[in-house]
C-alpha cells in the first residue's frame, strides 16, 4: 500500500535528473520528491523511529507512482485478461454475473469495463453501474491482491443486478454490500489462514476482518456523518449479509 516504506523503489530514470530540481514537469508533478535522498530520508525516520516531514511520504509515492503509471497500468491490464480467462472466482462471478444480466450482454464485466487507471486516495478499486470496474494500478502489491479486488468489484456488480440495491444513496444497502464483498472476495482470507493455527477464534478473526472493512468503506460515503454511523448500520444488516453467501454456496475463498 502507499504507505508501506520497507522496499524503497529504484531511482527514477535518468531522463529525468536533467530536469530542474525545482521545476515542475508537464503532467504538473513535482520530481524533487522522488529522489534518493528522499527515499533515504524516509528509510531512516522509519529505522530509526525519527519524525517525518510533513506529505514528504505522500509526495514521494505519488511522485513514484506517477512515473510507474505506464508500467503499472500495463500490467494492471495483462493481470485482468489472464484472471478473466484462468481465475476460479473471477471466472464464477463473471458466470453468474451473465446469467443474471440481459441476453445482450450488456451487463458483462470483460476488458472493456475494467479499467486500470493510477489512483490518488488510497483505495483499490471502485464499482459503478454505468462506469464499470475501476482498478488503481499503483496500489496492488501482487496479481492475488488484484484479483482480491476485482472479485470485490464483481460481488458488487452481481449485487446490483440480483438484489437492485442501491449502494449510493441507502446506507444499509451500501453496507450489505461491502459486507458480501469483503467476506466473498478473499481480501479478508489472511485472517482465516494466519488464525486457523490454534488460539485464534478463526470466524472471530474473519468477522472482525470484513466489520472493520466494510465499516471504513461506509464511512466514506457522502451520505455517511461519521465511522459511528457506519459502524452502526453495518452492525444492522450484519446477521443477514454475512451469512449470504450467493451466488456461492459457502466462503471459500
Ligand atoms: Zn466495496
Amino acid at each position: 500500500m502507499a504507505g508501506d516504506t520497507s522496499t524503497p523503489p529504484p531511482p527514477p530514470p535518468t531522463t529525468s535528473s536533467t530536469t530542474s530540481s525545482t521545476a515542475k514537469s508537464a503532467l504538473g508533478h513535482d520530481p524533487i520528491y522522488y529522489t534518493w535522498s528522499t527515499a533515504f530520508t524516509l528509510l531512516s525516520a522509519k529505522y530509526f523511529n525519527t519524525p517525518t516531514p510533513p506529505d514528504l511520504a505522500r509526495n514521494y509515492f505519488r511522485e513514484r507512482d506517477i512515473l510507474r503509471e505506464e508500467k503499472d497500468c500495463a500490467k494492471c491490464t495483462a493481470d485482468v485478461k489472464y484472471l478473466l480467462a484462468y481465475s476460479p472466482i473471477i471466472r464464477f462471478m463473471k458466470h453468474n454475473i451473465d446469467l443474471l444480466g440481459p441476453a445482450d450482454g450488456s451487463a458483462s464485466i470483460n476488458e472493456t469495463n475494467v479499467r486500470c487507471k493510477r489512483c490518488e486516495g488510497g483505495q483499490s478499486g471502485g464499482w459503478d453501474a454505468e462506469y464499470g470496474i475501476l482498478l488503481c494500478a499503483n496500489e496492488f502489491r501482487n496479481q492475488g491482491h488484484l484479483e482480491d479486488t476485482l472479485a470485490h468489484e464483481m460481488v458488487h456488480a452481481y449485487d446490483h443486478l440480483r438484489f437492485k440495491v442501491d449502494g449510493v444513496n441507502d446506507l444499509r444497502h451500501a453496507a450489505c454490500m461491502e459486507i458480501r464483498a469483503s467476506t466473498l472476495s478473499g481480501e479478508c482470507r489472511w485472517a482465516r489462514e494466519f488464525f486457523t493455527r490454534g488460539q485464534w477464534n478463526l470466524t472471530q478473526q474473519l468477522q472482525e476482518c470484513v466489520r472493520r472493512r466494510a465499516t471504513l468503506s461506509v464511512s466514506k460515503r457522502p451520505g455517511c456523518v461519521d465511522d459511528v454511523q457506519a459502524a452502526r448500520v453495518v452492525n444492522e444488516v450484519w446477521d443477514k449479509c454475512f451469512t449470504d453467501t450467493r451466488p456461492f454456496d459457502e466462503i471459500y475463498r
